[in-house]
């Protein structure tokens, strides 16, 4: 039985995280859930925005599978999300993005994984307003160790999953320092892995490509804020945020959630598709080494998938979030 840290999370959040946990809990998946929360819900009961019980939790089990959490804009606290993945160093951001049979866009053929660097860049919590001088600065921490270890581990993913390229997407033209770390420790990277295929592409031609000619993509690597946009960017390629799934890995912890955040204006509502949660899940399962439970409920999803009426608005169905899991327990 392996114990997993659960966070529900807020907004959609505890919707389709009861449809991950009826799912696990009918294919009988050996997980054990030690469900602990953090955000504006837990702020409200406590005080507590990130509550030691969670952390405590966390360093305990070293997986968790989290829900999305609202983030105040432009003001209020930092984000729960970031906070984590820099306190325990989730320096690896893994989304993949693959066209699946059932949900209909306008490509095939797409089967990507983006790998963002996840606990710097523009996301290195290094701002400042000089409010006398009306100037507002955010610094793009880019470190060697972080760019080697980001590139490093997009290449041995690439090796170990049998996949044949990757691709670092930058701006090394205009922002040089960031952009030529981050070359530098990708031609590293690629003369450790001679098998894979190694390419760059400034980020903006990127954004062309991956619209244009998205099958081309095999696995990218790129730093935070980039990886942050493309990553919506590809999900958008796929079906949307509602189905591709995260995964944010350090050496020691993994914590699985959905790319997407936590909809305000579809929760409470039985709209949400848990997809996106329920594929991080398989991931997690995966990383847990639970292969064959992971492969069993993919299968029972993707045939779920091809049955529009059974899937939610957001795929042109018309069933409530506990009626799409449910179909999907159906078809275990
Ligand atoms: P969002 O991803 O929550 O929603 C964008 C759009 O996609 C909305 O129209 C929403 O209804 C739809 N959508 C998202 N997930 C869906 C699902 N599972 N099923 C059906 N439709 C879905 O993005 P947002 O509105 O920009 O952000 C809302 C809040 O979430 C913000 O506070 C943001 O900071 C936070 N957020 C959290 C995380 C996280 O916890 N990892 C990630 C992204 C955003």
């Amino acid at each position: 039985m392996h114990l997993i840290t659960l966070i529900p999370g807020d907004g959609i959040g505890p919707e389709i995280t009861k449809a991950v946990t009826d799912i696990f809990a009918a294919a009988q998946v050996p997980v054990q859930w030690e469900e602990q929360n953090a955000g504006q819900t837990t702020f409200d009961q406590s005080g507590e925005l990130i509550p030691q019980a969670l952390l405590t939790s966390l360093e305990k089990n070293k997986v968790a599978l989290k829900g999305p959490i609202t983030t105040p804009v432009g003001k209020g606290f930092r984000s729960i999300n970031v906070t984590l993945r820099q306190k325990y160093d989730l320096y690896q951001n893994v989304r993949p993005s693959k066209t699946t049979d059932g949900i209909k866009t306008r490509y095939e053929g797409i089967d990507l994984v983006l790998f963002r660097e996840n606990t710097e860049g523009l996301y290195a919590g290094l701002e400042v307003w000089d409010e006398h001088n009306g100037i507002g600065d955010s610094i793009a921490r880019v470190t060697v160790n972080g760019a080697r270890k980001i590139c490093h581990a997009a290449f041995a993913y690439a090796a170990k999953h049998g996949r044949k390229k990757v691709t670092l997407a930058h701006k090394a033209n205009i922002l040089k320092v960031p952009g030529k770390i981050m070359l530098d420790a990708a031609q590293e990277a690629a003369r450790e892995f001679p098998q894979i295929q190694y390419e760059d592409k400034i980020i903006d031609n990127m954004c062309m490509q991956l619209v244009g000619k998205p099958e081309q993509f095999d696995v990218i690597v790129t730093t935070n804020l980039f990886g942050d946009i493309l990553s919506d960017l590809c999900a958008g390629l796929v079906g949307g945020l509602g189905v591709v799934a995260g995964a944010n890995i350090g050496d020691d912890m993994a914590i699985f959630e959905a790319v997407h955040g936590s909809a305000p204006d579809i929760a409470g509502q039985g709209k949400a598709n848990p997809t996106a949660l329920l594929r991080s899940a398989l991931m997690m399962l995966h990383h847990i080494g639970e292969h064959e439970q992971a492969v069993k409920i993919e299968k029972a999803l993707e045939l779920t998938l091809k049955d529009k009426a059974k899937c939610t608005g957001d795929l042109g169905g018309s069933a409530s979030t506990s009626e799409f899991a449910q179909a999907i327990i159906d078809n275990l």
